[in-house]
């Protein structure tokens, strides 16, 4: 018998009947502990200077430099309002690009000259830090004798505590960049992406209404993720190491019923979520809804939106958070792409619009008439911008994980295109087809933008299928990666979008130059936008066939796997788009490519050695048990001369063994495979190899193991079984 599924499932039927949450905190109101661990506007007011405050807003608000001596008044309050919290370290928390988050802690405490001990942090410490960042991915950025890697305070995004066990840290949100300036994370670009989206839009903005001064993307993400049992968890190698499950054959029930999205919560799983969202409301994520999804064991948790970059630091603790209060109540939470095949896999869509510091959702059609055209005008900007630039907006969701959902039947698809719903669709249309931009149809089609949200609120079954859709007031973007740092695919939107608008400006200032005026040039320009941007638009089902033909047609790229998807990032477009707009400069960009191919070929690596361990160390052993019993079987039978008894065995034994030399053979060719990979000459060479070669043995072995599973007895099957793991 394999004593560790057993074991584990033994541990699991032991948890308790009921699940306590570690706090009752939601037994009173979320709003007299929200945001406690943040060092916020209440916080600043208390702890800081009249002065010191509104120095930390101007550099919130308009990203001006602090002095040293503000930093070091600032440094003095936070560490004063930490230490009241019972806090002992500071962090700078950084997004390097591995895509997870990283912190290296610092104690208070001190030694002076002569020996006293004291606590102390320093303007200098807040702002600056150099972490031995020396391991970090750097796409060859930083030689080794360079290796230094600097940490640098990012006051737009508040300062908070991280509590972990009985320990609190001061944790300062930073940007992480080598000696000479560039890039090393997911932050910066982000940061620059947003504050050029700001220079371009306001302009563009005044040409409604002069008053806004200011314009911030915003972002509301909504995470999906899988629970499973702690001890079932640590039963399966391949979720150790992995995320996913490398091999395991469909459960007889999943998703079929379609039982289980929005289906009651589990008590367990309820438990988690309502310490999970405690723990948010503390760190002042505004977590606001929760929900099951729709396969077994899969759940979503989304927020309120926020402001990008402070809605993409949320994300990033938000998973660490979950990850942690998992551990907690003995279960795991699984953020990988597709933990288990043949059932749904997760995103993370990313719900982006733009708004004023007049208080205006810029992609809101709103209810009044003379807005019409300024609505118009943003909505028209980024259906042209994703036409011109997809490919960079797919470059950005690409990597290992996600390749089990773009491109394979699953949602959605790796072809990016936008949908805009019926009624748009048609107000399109009519303004395109508009002789002039005065013609009595196409005035009559802007006015009726105005009614839009009854007719959007209507249009509820809003097509689920499409990668980049429009839904009512926001655009949701939905092929980003439930794992992944949702700053990638945000700064090539803000990016682009910039881009975009500089040009929108550009063309409208031509044709004021040659006598229209203002509302007939930018009506000339949406108009010509729409009939050029026409062929990123698609209204049908993104899963068909029928659209991948078409999408060929259109010249649409349909990018299925990561390396592929990756190289339009060392392409000229990529590279005057992010030069033009300052995002990134060639070296970043240059290194960007390189990490990501990198972290491609080392999670391909990792799975294909773990399966290798599977299928030498847990399941060819348990075939091997049953191949023995057979054959011990039909020759007991065959020596009291009950031969035609052993026919059913017989055939068993062969179909068994079958098996066994598909899955010896295909790990053989995955090790010469994985040899091959390793000798290539470039990184870019490898990762075909694993993209095409070894992926191809993996699946392989992956399903003769799996037929395996469902005849080898239950009693001999050393892993964890779908059945078991769907549930919690
Ligand atoms: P859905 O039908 O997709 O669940 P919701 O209205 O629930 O749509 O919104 C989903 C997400 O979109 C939430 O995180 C929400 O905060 C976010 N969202 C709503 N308006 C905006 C906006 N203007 N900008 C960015 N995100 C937004
Ligand atoms: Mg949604």
């Amino acid at each position: 018998m394999s004593l560790s599924r057993f074991n584990a499932l033994q541990n699991m039927a032991n948890r308790p009947e009921t699940f306590l949450w570690e706090e009752e905190r939601d037994a009173i109101s979320i709003a007299s502990y929200f945001g406690e661990n943040v060092f916020g506007d209440e916080a600043m007011k208390k702890h800081l200077s009249e002065a010191a405050y509104q120095s930390v807003k101007e550099a919130n608000l308009s990203g001006k430099k602090l002095t040293k001596s503000e930093a070091d008044i600032i440094a003095v309050g936070m560490k004063e309002w930490a230490q009241e919290k019972g806090c002992t370290h500071f962090a700078h928390w950084f997004q390097p690009l591995t895509g997870k988050t990283a912190e290296k802690h610092d104690s208070f405490f001190t030694m002076t000259h002569d020996g006293r001990v004291i606590e102390e942090f320093t303007g200098s410490a807040l702002v600056q830090q150099e972490p031995d960042g020396s391991s970090f991915p750097s796409g060859g950025m930083r030689s080794t004798f360079e290796a230094r890697g600097y940490t640098v305070w990012d006051p737009t995004s508040p300062a908070f505590l991280m509590e972990s066990g009985d320990g609190k840290t001061l944790c300062i949100p930073t940007t992480f960049v080598t000696y000479g300036g560039d890039a090393q994370d997911y932050k910066l670009p982000l940061l620059r992406s947003h504050t050029l989206l700001d220079k371009a839009a306001v302009p563009v903005c005044q040409l409604f209404d002069k008053d806004v001064t200011k314009v911030t993307a915003t972002l509301g993400w909504e995470q999906e993720y899988f629970l499973v049992d702690e001890a079932l968890f640590n039963a399966r190698p391949d979720l150790v190491m992995t995320g996913r499950t490398l091999l395991g054959r469909s459960a007889a029930k999943n998703q079929q019923l379609e039982d289980h999205y929005f289906g009651s919560i589990p008590e367990r799983v309820y438990a988690y979520m309502r310490d999970l969202e405690t723990e948010c409301h503390k760190l002042g994520i505004p977590v606001r809804t929760r929900h099951n999804e729709v396969a077994p064991g899969q759940y979503e948790v989304a927020p309120i939106f926020e402001e990008i970059n402070v809605a993409v630091d949320h994300n990033q603790l938000l998973m660490d958070v979950m990850e942690r209060v998992s551990r907690r109540h003995h279960l795991r939470v699984l953020l990988h792409e597709k933990p288990f095949a043949g059932i749904n896999g997760s995103g993370k869509h990313n719900n982006w619009s733009m708004s004023t510091d007049t208080g205006i959702n810029l992609l809101s059609p709103g209810k009044d008439p003379a807005k019409n055209l300024r609505f118009l005008t943003f909505f028209v900007n980024t259906i042209m911008a994703v036409h011109k630039y997809a490919d960079l907006l797919r470059a950005s969701i690409a990597h290992a994980g996600n390749d089990h959902r773009l491109g394979a039947n699953e949602a959605p698809p790796a072809i990016i295109s936008v949908f805009i719903g019926e009624a748009l669709t048609k107000l399109l249309n009519q303004i395109a087809n508009g002789k002039k931009t005065d013609d009595a149809a196409v005035k009559r089609a802007i006015d009726l933008i105005a009614k839009l949200p009854n007719l959007e609120m209507d249009n509820t079954d809003r097509n689920r299928t499409s990668p980049f859709a429009f839904t009512g007031n926001k655009f949701e973007i939905r092929a980003v990666g439930s794992s992944q740092n949702c700053a990638g695919p945000m700064t090539v939107m803000n990016t682009m979008m910039a881009v975009q608008l500089m040009d929108f400006k550009g063309d409208v200032d031509k044709h004021i130059a040659k006598g229209l005026d203002q509302e007939e040039a930018i009506l000339m320009v949406v108009k010509n936008y729409i009939r050029k941007s026409k062929n990123i638009l698609f209204e049908g089902n993104n899963y068909s066939d029928e659209w991948k033909e078409e999408a060929k047609e259109r010249g649409l790229n349909n990018f299925t796997a990561t390396p592929e998807a990756l190289d339009v990032l060392g392409s000229k477009t990529a590279a005057e788009l992010f030069g033009r707009a300052g995002v990134m400069n060639a070296r970043e960009l240059d290194a960007f490519y390189l990490v990501q191919l990198h972290n491609y070929v080392t999670k391909m690596n990792i799975e294909a050695n773990t399966l290798l361990e599977l299928i030498h160390s847990f399941v060819f052993p348990a075939a091997v048990r049953q191949q023995t019993e057979l054959a011990q079987n039909v020759a007991a039978l065959k020596s009291i001369g009950m031969e035609d008894a052993a026919e059913p065995q017989r055939d068993l034994l062969k179909e068994l063994t079958k098996l066994m030399n598909t899955i010896k053979e295909g790990a053989h060719k995955l090790e010469k495979s994985l040899e091959k990979a390793h000798h290539a000459d470039s990184v870019r060479e490898e990762a075909d190899i694993f993209c095409h070669k070894v992926k191809q043995h993996m699946e392989t072995v992956r399903t003769a193991a799996d037929a395996l599973e469902g005849i080898v007895d239950d009693q001999y099957w050393p892993l964890v079984k779908y059945r078991e793991l769907l549930r919690v």
